[in-house]
């Protein structure tokens, strides 16, 4: 996972090992590692702060005996990345379910995103995780356009012993998630999953269903759910989603085959939103919480 970024974020620090940092070394060296980020999936605005972040530092630093400039480099790159990344509050799932549970209503969670990117395995993940930990969690399959999304989502459901509840294809998706929260209250529901469409082709009338969905339901948390793969298009997803329907937080999809790792700095300094898992493969037990502090700390071994 992200090695190519973990490689680009160690170019620096090894760059300065045995130099002099003069003012031409430190701009042919942030030269480098601007072009390097961007080829791991960082998007431009990001990279021009990191980049003008670093600069400052290596500029301003004064090397006295026994202060490394490797180190140096390295903790300030900390630094910049852990502000960058830390500006979205965190969301402590667990106790808002619980205190929503606490007053026998059940916790309701949109989940928003483009087809392709992963969003009905990962309901089906959190179904899972959160039956784990003794939820009871039931999903409504507001997916009433792509052929084949209510079987997939059943599927799943089904194998993990959980209701789902749906209407014929072409039905409102408002109507459906409206029907879910009818069934989480009457059968004491404790969390309630609502899977959604994510046509590209129509994203004016995506974004006005997901609001219409958003307005009927008023949901406790809406969680975007992007394909770390896609890189700045992950990027450019979350801008449009954070515009028009807003969410509380992400799911990166795909971590186990992104060996770049760009996008997930990129969508927290972007929509200050946190991450708050990343799916590491296609099993249900294949989603990991996210702690952007981990991550920094793999990353600038
Ligand atoms: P949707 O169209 O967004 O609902 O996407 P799906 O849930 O159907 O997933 C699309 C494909 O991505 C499927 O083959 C999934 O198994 C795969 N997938 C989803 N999450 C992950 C993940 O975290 N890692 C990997 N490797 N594959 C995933």
């Amino acid at each position: 996972m992200f090695e190519r970024l973990r490689k680009v974020l160690s170019s620096i620090p090894d760059a300065l090992r045995y130099r002099q940092l003069s003012q031409k070394d430190i701009e042919k060296t942030l030269r480098e590692f601007e072009l390097e980020l961007l080829e791991c999936d960082v998007a431009q605005e990001v990279v021009e702060k990191i980049v003008e972040k670093l600069r400052l530092e290596l500029s301003n630093a004064k090397f006295e005996k026994g202060v490394e400039p490797t180190e140096f480099a390295r903790d300030k790159l900390r630094e910049i990345l852990s502000g960058l990344m830390s500006e979205g509050t965190k969301v402590d799932i667990f106790t808002l379910i619980d205190s929503k549970k606490k007053k026998g209503e059940p916790f309701i969670i949109l989940f928003l995103g483009i087809n392709g990117t992963g969003k009905t395995t990962t309901v089906a993940k959190f179904a899972n995780m959160l039956k784990n930990k003794g939820y009871s969690v039931a999903i409504a399959a507001a997916d009433t356009h792509r052929a084949g999304a209510i079987e997939q989502i059943t599927e799943h459901a089904s194998r993990l012993g959980i209701k789902v509840i749906s209407q014929k294809y072409g039905s409102d998706p408002a109507a459906v998630a409206r029907d879910g929260v009818t069934y989480s209250r009457k059968h004491r529901i404790d969390v309630l999953l609502i899977d959604t469409a994510g046509r590209m082709q129509t994203n004016q009338n995506l974004m006005q269903e997901m609001s219409k969905i958003v307005k009927v339901v008023n949901p406790d948390l809406k969680i975007l759910v992007v394909d770390s793969l896609t890189g700045n298009d992950a990027v450019s997803q979350a801008k449009l989603f954070n515009q028009y329907t807003g969410f509380d937080g992400v799911i990166l999809t795909k971590a186990d085959a992104d060996s770049k790792g760009g996008s997930a700095i990129s969508i927290a300094y972007i929509t200050k939103r946190p991450i708050l898992f990343i799916g590491t493969g296609q099993s249900y037990d294949d989603m990991t919480e996210f702690n952007y502090k981990a991550f920094l700390d793999a990353l600038l071994k």
